[in-house]
């Protein structure tokens, strides 16, 4: 009990974190409800990048030379130089000829796939693909298919059978599952696109900042840079800032620029979130961010949790823990709640019906004593 109250307290670490960034920033891996203060584990803030000094000064210093707001779209005058900057970077970093920053992952997927899709193509999305991927390709018009979750066995039967009715055709997932934590078979799915003459796009949200070197993503890791034609991936989750990015060939981004719907007719990100995402990456790329050490530490969570008795899936810094029954995972958030751990719920309709489960991020951000505390807490539970 003395070991929790150490753990809640935890003052000492607190208060070294609030000499590290400005007072007015929000220490990682911790979050305030109803006036207390729980250690976090449902942030995607993996790296505990949004509150690093560098993201922090990064935005203070873009803040006092261009203000608050970028003041119009891209296409019109709030097209800045640190846009271009930004997608430079993106371009370097995930190994592809260019990029395009939007102003949300949602905004990314529902922008892209109209844009290059419509009537007369297909798209194949894996079942757990996220809901800004099956929005853009039900706004594409494009017919939408439904291949078996990590399954490009599956996905090959479904091409052999639908290639030929239509024009062109999409293959489409996750690269680490949001819900599931789990890892796409990108090998198999990019070998499978091939064979068929199909394009593959690859979500990369919950990968970017932690996966491959330096944080470049499953694309990388798995040896496949500049061989995904549609590569997306956000600035919101390990990367600490906001907004997201597609990486691709040069006519591609050429084309979207002018057809995107979702970039042509939005205000332009502001300059203190694009020099906080440019910092985030140049953190990344100076090999200064901890993914690696993090995956560690899922490894060692998840066989701990497993020695506790409790059924655990993926294969990332997202770890569920299953529990099927929707009252069950309400109960046991509740009680980690009351040990001051915050821990939310996935039920149905986000999951399917049975798989209810308390999802798990870890980041960089948390001590081992944090985690330790989880693992202790879901064993007596
Ligand atoms: N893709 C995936 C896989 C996601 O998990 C999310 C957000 N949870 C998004 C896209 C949307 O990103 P954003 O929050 O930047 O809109």
């Amino acid at each position: 009990m003395d070991d929790w109250k150490a753990f809640l307290d935890d003052r000492e670490r607190r208060q070294l974190l609030r000499r590290l960034v400005p007072s007015s920033a929000r220490a990682p891996a911790l979050a305030v409800r109803g006036g207390r203060e729980y250690v976090d584990f449902s942030s995607n803030d993996y790296l505990g990048l949004s509150s690093h000094p560098a993201l922090v000064a990064a935005a203070r210093e873009a803040l006092d030379r261009f203000g608050v707001g970028s003041g119009a779209s891209r296409l019109m005058s709030g097209d800045l130089e640190i846009h271009h900057e930004l997608e430079d970077s993106v371009a370097t970093f995930k190994g592809c000829e260019a990029a395009l920053v939007f102003n949300s992952g949602y905004q990314a997927n529902t922008g892209i796939l109209p844009a290059l899709f419509g009537r007369r193509d297909a798209v194949l999305a894996d079942q757990l693909c996220h809901a800004s991927q099956l929005d853009g390709a039900l706004l594409s018009r494009a017919r939408l298919l439904r291949f078996r979750h990590n399954d490009p066995e599956h996905l090959e039967r479904m091409l052999a059978k639908h290639r030929g009715a239509f024009e062109r055709v999409l293959v489409m997932t996750e690269s680490v599952f949001s819900m599931d934590g789990d890892l796409a078979p990108l090998p198999a799915l990019l070998a499978a696109s091939r064979r068929h003459r199909c394009l593959l796009m690859v979500d990369e949200a919950h990968a970017t900042g932690v996966f491959g070197p330096q944080g470049r993503g499953c694309v990388e890791a798995e040896g496949l840079a500049g061989q995904v034609d549609l590569v997306m991936g956000t600035f919101s989750k390990a990367l600490g800032g906001f907004g997201a990015y597609l990486a691709a060939s040069r006519t591609v981004i050429d084309t979207l620029v002018n057809t995107a719907r979702s970039f042509i007719y939005s205000t332009a990100l502001p300059p203190t979130v694009i020099a906080a995402d440019l910092a985030a990456l140049r953190l990344c790329l100076a090999g200064e961010t901890r993914g690696e050490e993090l995956l560690r530490r899922a490894v060692g969570f998840r066989s701990a949790l497993r020695g506790k008795g409790w059924t655990v899936g993926g294969e990332s810094q997202i770890v569920p823990v299953l529990v099927g029954e929707s009252a069950l995972a309400v109960s046991l958030s509740k009680t980690l709640a009351e040990r001051g751990i915050l821990a939310l719920p996935v039920r149905p309709p986000t999951v399917p019906e049975g798989s209810a489960r308390l999802r798990f991020s870890l980041t960089a951000a948390h001590t081992d004593r944090q985690v330790a505390a989880v693992v202790e807490a879901l064993g007596e539970a």
